[in-house]
């Protein structure tokens, strides 16, 4: 039995006194107990965030690492196990807003995903076609490649710790989402990838879909066989929208 997880992406939002009032109203939701909560501030908000809320109650993970791990001259970037001394627990990797503005490729993805699980973070891996793509009938095509890089680089053991999260890219921030049945399609051809390797592995492996999650279409992805919860965007800025779709993820 896959334990549900929902993941607010705060992306490059939030100042001190926003992201403290966002701690104080996420202290009044009530989150069911067998789903796990995950949020991911800003780099520069990762510590107010720790000390402000209830580790027991949400856990708290970067948007990105750098390549490598360790400490040492690579001006600018965050490594995995700096991220884990301040007590985060996950890391983003693979964002396709990071993909497609700022170039990380394949490669790099997957020397995150390392450098993430060398630094004791457990790494939500982001797959995701363009709407070019699904319109040119390549979804499964690219998702299966992007999942391939990390699967031959690292083998199928890594995904013992670590997530997935399935997120066209035409439904991130525009208010479209992908079908229950669209999204399903690529959750059930990401675990058979998997399964082919190690199907033990690849039942176990939680797979999260990301598109304009919200709570009035949560239930509905979240009900179908291979969705085991949502990467929100958007919608995790509000906490009654982003505690109304935990809740859905318990039903
Ligand atoms: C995301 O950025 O991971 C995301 C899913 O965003 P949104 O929910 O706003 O579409």
């Amino acid at each position: 039995m896959r334990r549900p997880m929902v993941a607010g992406n705060w992306k490059m939002n939030g100042t001190r006194a926003s992201v403290a009032e966002l701690i104080e109203s996420l202290r009044l939701q009530t989150f069911p107990a067998g789903v796990e909560v995950a949020v991911f501030p800003s780099c520069l908000h990762v510590s107010q965030v720790l000390g402000g809320i209830d580790g027991e109650r949400i856990a708290v993970g970067s948007q990105d690492c750098a390549v490598q791990n360790g400490f040492g001259a690579l001006t600018g970037e965050v490594s995995a196990d700096q991220f884990t001394e301040v007590g985060c627990e996950w890391v983003l990797v693979g964002h396709s807003e990071r993909r497609l503005v700022l170039g990380e490729t394949d490669e790099v993805v997957s020397r995150k995903f390392l450098a993430a699980q060398e630094g004791g973070l457990k790494p939500v891996l982001c797959l995701g076609e363009t709407l070019d793509e699904r319109e040119a009938g390549k979804t499964l095509e690219v998702v299966g490649r992007q999942l391939a890089q990390v699967l031959d680089d690292h083998g199928v053991s890594a995904f013992k710790s670590a997530v997935i999260a399935y997120e066209p890219v035409w439904a991130i921030g525009t208010g479209l989402t992908a079908t229950p049945e669209q999204a399903q399609e690529v959750h059930a051809a990401i675990r058979e990838q998997l399964s082919r390797q190690d199907r033990q592995i690849a039942e176990g492996v939680r797979l999260l879909y990301g598109g304009s999650v919200k709570a009035d279409n949560a239930a509905e992805l979240f009900a179908m066989t291979d969705i085991d919860g949502g990467l929100v965007g958007g919608a995790s800025l509000k906490a009654d929208e982003f505690g109304a779709i935990c809740r859905a993820a318990g039903n």
